[in-house]
């Protein structure tokens, strides 16, 4: 391994005030660096796509808790749903309903994250602000017994214009504020906002993130 695992993912680590949580972004990297993280105690990994997940799951320790981060197609909801502790990017009702479906045959309630749109790139997947709200307004997620939201995901712009950057994250804020008081008021688990990846976390956490998505900057470069 050529790449220092465990002093990358401490000084991450470092960077975090308590109660921010670290998802370590792993997709792409082979599990000795995985085993790597793990041996310093960090059992939060995010993954992207099923079949990667899935050698993953049935290669490495069982008490890893497993993100899913990427666009997940509705017809492989069926396989995480087993396992998966928490799928971060909801973008449909159509996908909530499949991963509520799926969770039932597997007699789970799978967590959930709605992943909001507010980056001007437009090949990013996710809501708008509008999006969500009528989502939620439109009350059938509240019928949905096996999944749970737990908040918003949202990954900001590729850019290093800092305001730029608060921008969106206080764009994001403001909504997760808003959807809480108008719908999650008396749900306790509404209470993440993941945002923060390698080239932002730290002002992200400064901006209200609860849980960070940090990849790169612990594992090294990917190799596609
Ligand atoms: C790959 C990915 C990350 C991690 O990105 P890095 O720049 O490597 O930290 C975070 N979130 C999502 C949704 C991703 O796909």
């Amino acid at each position: 391994m050529d790449y220092d695992v465990k002093r990358h993912l401490h000084e991450v680590l470092g960077r975090l005030p308590s109660g921010v949580r670290l998802v370590a972004i792993s997709k792409y990297h082979p599990n000795e660096y995985i085993e790597a993280a793990y041996e310093e105690g960090q059992r939060i990994f995010g993954e992207s796509h099923e079949q990667e997940l899935r050698h993953k799951v049935e290669t490495l320790p069982r008490d890893i808790s497993w993100h899913f981060i990427g666009h997940l197609q509705t017809n492989k909801v069926k396989y995480i749903a087993p396992y998966i502790t928490m799928i971060e990017a909801v973008d449909s009702l159509k996908l909530l309903r499949e991963i509520d479906k799926q969770a039932a045959k597997c007699e789970r309630v799978i967590d959930v994250l709605l992943e909001l749109h507010i980056a001007d790139e437009e090949t990013k997947y996710g809501l708008t602000p509008d999006d969500c709200r009528r989502l939620l307004d439109g009350g059938e997620w509240r019928s949905l017994q096996h999944v749970r939201i737990c908040g918003l995901m949202m990954m900001a712009s590729n850019v290093d214009d800092e305001a730029q950057l608060r921008a969106e994250f206080r764009t994001a804020r403001l909504l997760f504020d808003e959807l809480k008081a108008r719908h999650f008021a008396d749900a306790p688990w509404f209470c993440e906002r993941s945002w923060g990846m390698s080239h932002d976390y730290p002002l992200a956490v400064e901006e209200g993130s609860t849980m960070v998505r940090v990849g790169t900057t612990i594992f090294g470069p990917r190799v596609y």
